[in-house]
């Protein structure tokens, strides 16, 4: 962040905004007129604040800001899926994806600069660490995105852009305390590497969103080849974490499973998921969302799709062992908003498009 930039009022908690605003305002009802213009109305500026008099919409400006991210490119892909590449106040860039799907939306928002997981199948990991996003940053996207968080009742949100979440527990917290008054709790989803003491801290959270973790691979072995975070945190502990994380009526846990050709997409390893998940007491409890990796050319040779055929096999085998299973369609390919696919753009030399690389 640049040192003399204004406190931004985005992702604050009403608490925390009365004590920021105690010295600029009035009344103390102006804290709740604030709070919803920033979400109900998407107040961009505080001239936007028509409830609120000249004279404290000009002193509000001088000593805050609404920390908007800027977009700096949006693209849309043949299937409407669009991308957005949006600029922080210190020059990081992050991405944000939001899939159309009939009448509902999904946005796939981005909870770091980067990410330091270093999975073997991801674009952002192949990039490096950066910088976690504050609250305000997190909110300001889906704003940025949505315009304001009123009548909004058919969006999905989940973070599965660029990042780990369970990294940067304490903003994602807060900013879904935020959204989570707009937006249902059973429409946010939180998507994890696997983190244990992660998962532990949200399952004491009073009100939780939904949790997706990235599992895989059903064995230790091939985990901790495809994903370096399992050698601090082996399946055995993160089963253990997830048998124990507290479930609402009807809601399940989601288990992303990417199918890699020739990795982990034989009937013998769906046999073998399968058997991880009932030794875990998981099969009733969780589902799994089969999604065909997406290639991309800094991610090697052996990151391949398997065929169709082999995708809707391994899904009806985990079927047949009593297991929800699905299997998710590619979305904005054309524009490299597949899952994978983030980078900040300006890291990678080779340019945004994927179409537009020389192999
Ligand atoms: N760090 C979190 C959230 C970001 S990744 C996590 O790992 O869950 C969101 C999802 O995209 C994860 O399930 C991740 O495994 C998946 N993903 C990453 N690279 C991919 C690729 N090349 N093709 C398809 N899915 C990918």
């Amino acid at each position: 962040m640049s040192g003399n930039a204004l406190p931004d009022l985005l992702g604050l908690s009403r608490a925390e905004l009365a004590t920021l605003l105690a010295p600029a305002i009035d009344r103390p009802y102006r804290v709740e007129q604030v709070y919803r213009a920033l979400y109900e109305q998407g107040a961009r500026s505080f001239d936007e604040m028509t409830a609120l008099s000249r004279p404290l919409r000009a002193e509000l400006a001088q000593r805050f800001r609404i920390g908007l991210p800027e977009v700096a490119s949006q693209h849309v892909s043949a299937d409407g899926t669009t991308k957005y590449l949006f600029r922080l106040i210190d020059g990081a860039t992050v991405e944000a994806v939001v899939i159309p799907d009939g009448a509902r939306r999904t946005f796939c928002i981005s909870s770091q600069a980067g990410c330091a997981m270093a999975c073997r199948f991801c674009v952002t990991g192949f990039w490096g660490a950066g910088r976690d996003l504050t609250a305000g940053e997190i909110v300001g996207q889906v704003l940025a995105i949505a315009g304001r968080l009123q009548a909004q009742q058919s969006l999905n949100l989940v973070f599965m852009g660029m990042g780990e979440p369970l990294l940067n527990l304490d903003a994602v917290g807060a900013a879904i305390d935020v959204l989570g008054e707009w937006i249902s709790l059973r429409r946010i989803t939180v998507s994890t590497v696997g983190l244990v003491p992660g998962i532990r801290r949200m399952a004491g959270w009073p009100r939780r969103p939904n949790l997706a973790v990235s599992l895989h691979a059903p064995d230790d072995e091939r985990r901790s080849e495809l994903m370096p975070v399992n050698r601090s945190w082996p399946l055995a502990e993160l089963m253990a974490a997830l048998r124990e994380f507290p479930l609402e009526p009807n809601r399940k846990l989601t288990f992303e499973y990417l199918l890699i050709a020739g990795t982990n997409d034989a009937p013998a390893d769906a046999d073998a998921l399968a058997r991880l998940l009932a030794g875990s007491g998981l099969t009733t409890r969780a589902k799994v969302n089969l999604i065909p990796v997406n290639p991309d050319p800094v991610l090697g040779e052996r990151m391949v799709p398997p065929p169709l055929e082999v995708v809707t096999a391994f899904r009806d085998r985990l079927r047949e062992r009593g297991l929800v299973a699905t299997v998710r369609r590619r979305r904005g390919d054309d524009v490299s908003a597949a899952c994978g696919q983030l980078r900040a753009f300006g890291r990678d030399p080779r340019g945004f498009r994927r179409s537009n690389l020389s192999l």
